[in-house]
């Protein structure tokens, strides 16, 4: 049957989120929107990184693509090649099947329900903010610990709906050292604290490389630390995470889940985050 609360914390109801889109098919305990200025500075990745280590800690995860024009999620997963299953309940309503991972991660992605991956979404952004809803109300998410939404870069029209009708509990930025430093990433901090959504802190991807063959850390686009950009910011640094070709390897062969889940260092990146 139709649920349409969400729970928090140990599966209170949360009055914070009355008036909100609810999911009908499913519990979920904490929404979590990942965010950033822009596109390009690894918003996709980390939300697949932290979907795949709470996973492995042994939480039940879901992830909604909401980066409706550059969806991305299946590819990480390695199950582009997979679609949602659709089950009618009448002619104007459905429910929706989320593909799910090798690691047991629930992936709902536009991308899922397109006849092929690199069919273009072309539609006005009410279709794009209509369809991303039912995406979340109607896919039979079940008992969720987590649904992390990958939401579109910046402060568009789409951003603007997910943070004003779904019931996030709270935002995580992702940035890069040179954009944390710029006005866009603020833009979408400032966005996040006039609608009243918490955020909870910011990662910073591709804050460095790891010297072949010694221990220190290149800083290759900032001399300044992940902290001192935090602060420049505004919000509490959650983590950094290196510049990493292997990953970028296993992202292309579609076995990023796999390489994450074994990589002890995104384990210990994430072990204070939840
Ligand atoms: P966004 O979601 O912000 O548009 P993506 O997550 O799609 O960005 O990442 C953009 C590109 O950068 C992808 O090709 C991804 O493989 C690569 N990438 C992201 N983070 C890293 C990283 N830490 N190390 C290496 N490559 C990365």
């Amino acid at each position: 049957m139709a649920n349409n609360i969400t729970f928090i914390g140990k599966g209170k109801p949360n009055p914070k989120h009355f008036g909100k889109t609810m999911p009908k098919y499913g519990q979920i305990k904490n929404t979590i929107g990942i965010i950033s200025g822009k596109g390009g500075v690894g918003k996709s990745t980390v939300t697949g990184i932290l979907a795949s280590t709470l996973s492995k800690k042994g939480y039940k995860v879901g992830v909604l693509d909401a980066d409706i024009t550059g969806p991305s999620m299946p590819r990480f997963f390695g199950v582009n090649g997979k679609r949602a299953g659709i089950e009618p309940i009448d002619q104007e309503n459905f429910k929706y099947d989320p593909v799910i991972s090798e690691g047991n991660v629930k992936i709902m992605s536009m991308n899922l329900m397109m006849p092929k991956e690199d069919e273009p979404v072309i539609w006005r952004g009410p279709v794009v903010t209509s369809v991303l809803t039912q995406l979340f109300t109607d896919t039979k998410w079940g008992e969720l610990d987590y649904l992390l939404i990958d939401m579109p870069p910046g402060t568009s029209d789409i951003t603007l709906t997910v943070m004003q009708s779904f019931p996030i509990d709270e935002l995580i930025v992702v940035s890069t050292p040179q954009d944390m430093v710029s006005m866009i990433v603020k833009k979408v901090v400032n966005m996040a604290k006039k609608m009243n959504v918490p955020i909870r802190g910011v990662i910073e991807n591709m804050s460095y490389i790891n010297c072949p063959g010694c221990d220190t850390k290149i800083r290759v686009f900032s001399k300044k630390s992940a902290e001192e950009h935090s602060v420049n910011l505004g919000v509490p640094l959650l983590g950094e995470l290196p510049i990493n070709v292997d990953l970028t390897e296993a992202l292309e062969e579609g076995r990023a889940e796999e390489y994450v889940r074994d990589n002890d260092l995104y384990s210990l990146i994430f072990e204070a985050l939840y």
